[in-house]
């Protein structure tokens, strides 16, 4: 895996400006973005506050300070991902939001480039789905406040492959039975038992209708060809 040069930080509130702070004060050039300008604005304030003070505390020194401020780059768009090796998305924890996100960044990187989510409730495996690329895709949970707690958890979206021995992850092994399969045994389900709990989710679909199979047609949930 290349190294990781740039950051790219999605949401500039509490957690992402936080983020952005520790990056920025570990070396990386950072990119930091959000809808909102306004809460830009405050969170390069905050920052450069949050700085100034742990240079009065004697936890860095003053020019490392101001070297990690010159590092963080804003902007509103997703120009600013392109060459990004890493995006760590901490936008609002809302599903629909992150996966609208997810979904738009997704064209703008690099193939190379690793995608995180600071969601502290939200199913890292659906959030992965929803950028195609599921197998560049992980949670990471920063503490708050970020720049004062060193502990970041990380969760896989092949958590079950690790956590729980399983031989493939979830999205990998419907993939190998066939994601029409999968599809046709959950409608029946669905039919059968007459109960909603059964309703095949709308990405499962849309991944049939457009012919991506898993294994078999060479592209599902992850890309084999
Ligand atoms: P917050 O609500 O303070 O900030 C979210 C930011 O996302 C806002 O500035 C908002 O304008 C921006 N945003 C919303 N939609 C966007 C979009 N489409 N594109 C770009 N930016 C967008 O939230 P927070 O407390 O900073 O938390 C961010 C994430 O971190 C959440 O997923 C949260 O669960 C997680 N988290 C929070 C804490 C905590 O203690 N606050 C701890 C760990 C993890």
């Amino acid at each position: 895996m290349a190294a990781i040069k740039k950051i790219g930080v999605i949401g500039a509130g509490r957690m992402g400006s936080g983020i952005a702070h520790v990056c920025a004060l570990g070396g990386f050039a950072v990119h930091l973005s959000d809808i909102d300008e306004t809460r830009l604005k405050h969170a390069l304030q905050s920052i450069e506050k949050d700085l100034a003070r742990q240079a009065d505390k004697g936890k860095i020194s003053e020019n490392d300070g101001k070297a990690a401020l010159a590092r963080i780059a804003t902007g509103a768009g997703l120009d600013g991902f392109k060459d990004c090796d890493l995006v760590i998305e901490a936008a609002t924890e809302d599903e629909e939001i992150k996966k609208a996100i997810l979904k738009a960044l997704c064209p703008n990187l690099k193939k190379s480039a690793l995608i995180a989510t600071n969601t502290s409730s939200i199913s890292i495996t659906r959030l992965a789905a929803a950028t195609y690329r599921p197998e560049k895709f992980v949670g990471l949970h920063f503490m708050n406040p970020v720049p004062v707690m060193a502990l970041v958890e990380m969760i896989r979206g092949a958590a079950m492959k690790l956590g729980a021995h399983h031989p493939m992850g979830p999205l990998e092994l419907a993939d190998f039975i066939g994601l029409d399969t999968c599809l046709a045994i959950m409608n029946t389900l669905r039919q059968g038992f007459d109960d909603p709990k059964y309703q095949p989710c709308p990405l499962l679909a849309e991944h049939v209708k457009a012919g991506r199979f898993g294994r078999k047609s060479g592209r599902g949930f992850y890309n084999y060809t």
